[in-house]
């Protein structure tokens, strides 16, 4: 017979670890990639994530859409 309480104790921590991964994906810094992150611009850059700060402030403010448009 299998024991009900320990099966159910394991589940509980795979879904533990399940959500520690989850969150811990979530807080990962954004790669450098080497392209301006700005959808409109797109350009090739040395360091950091965008050219300038039009690029940050239309990169965030896509973002802020997607949030209230819920995708
Ligand atoms: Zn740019």
């Amino acid at each position: 017979m299998t024991d009900f309480f320990d099966q159910a104790s394991e589940d509980e921590d795979k879904f533990r670890d399940y959500s520690v991964a989850r969150q811990r994906a979530k807080n990962q810094p954004i790669k450098f990639t080497g392209r301006c992150l700005s959808e409109h611009c797109n350009a090739q850059i040395e360091k950091g994530r965008f050219c300038d700060s039009w690029c940050r402030e239309d990169y965030e403010h896509g973002l802020r859409m997607k949030k209230i448009l819920g995708r």
